[in-house]
């Protein structure tokens, strides 16, 4: 696991009072282009036949998710707080319970529960391991709720975002995006590509998404 962010916490770790305006200004995250490049990568490679378009929207909402805990900041919550940006909803947890709400309602997802689950939970987990290869702000709460450490993984690469869309189109915005189109978007597009060449050479790729597989029909034998 990489460095943890605990011991080198500014921000109090308990509820603050701190106006939280500049703190919402300033805290750090990947766009969120970054976060939904991962769901988009694998709806591409896999397919519409295990990902189907509403499968597809709710893992790119679940990549999505967990950075409107930014929320906390507007009730005073510490930014290293559980409840804080970054904290429980970062946490391999959180991934598992919209991995398992998914498996519920896989059939208005048009997907089986096995494609569901998994498609879910990578499209959820997503978002938490990003967050630790950027370099600025708190790490996530991984573990939560066993620990309340933050992590970062052991090469922050990733240049941190600010979260305003002016500041995002500035020198430093451009920075932020060249970053994400190399640690990000493209791996995306390469695991997007490779999974589509693996499916055109699998015999059983319509499959993927849990159908049953149609014997080929033998030819009529002449009587
Ligand atoms: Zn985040």
């Amino acid at each position: 696991m990489g460095r943890s962010a605990s011991h080198a916490c500014r921000y109090p770790t308990s509820f603050s009072l701190r106006p939280p305006l500049k703190m919402i200004r300033e805290h750090k995250v990947p766009t969120i282009f970054s976060h939904v490049a991962v769901p988009l990568a694998l709806g591409f490679g896999l397919g519409r036949g295990a990902v189907p378009t509403r499968l597809l929207v709710a893992g790119v909402v679940a990549a999505a998710l967990p950075d409107l805990d930014v929320l906390a900041f507007r009730l005073n919550v510490a930014y290293s707080h559980a409840l804080g940006h970054r904290g429980f909803s970062h946490s391999l947890v959180f991934a598992l319970a919209l991995a398992l709400l998914a498996l519920a309602w896989a059939p208005s997802l048009r997907s089986s529960r096995f494609a569901a689950f998994i498609f879910l939970g990578l499209a959820a987990v997503s978002h938490p391991l990003l967050d630790m290869f950027t370099n600025g702000g708190l790490g996530v709460a991984l573990w939560w709720p066993w620990s309340a450490e933050r992590f970062f993984a052991p090469w922050p690469v990733i240049e941190v975002s600010p979260l305003s869309l002016h500041r995002l189109f500035s020198v430093r915005g451009v920075a932020v995006i060249k970053s994400e189109l190399l640690w990000v978007c493209l791996p995306a597009v390469v695991v997007g590509f490779a999974l589509l060449a693996l499916r055109a050479s699998s015999p059983t790729s319509r499959c993927w998404g849990g159908c049953t597989i149609k014997p080929r029909s033998l030819p009529e034998l002449e009587p």
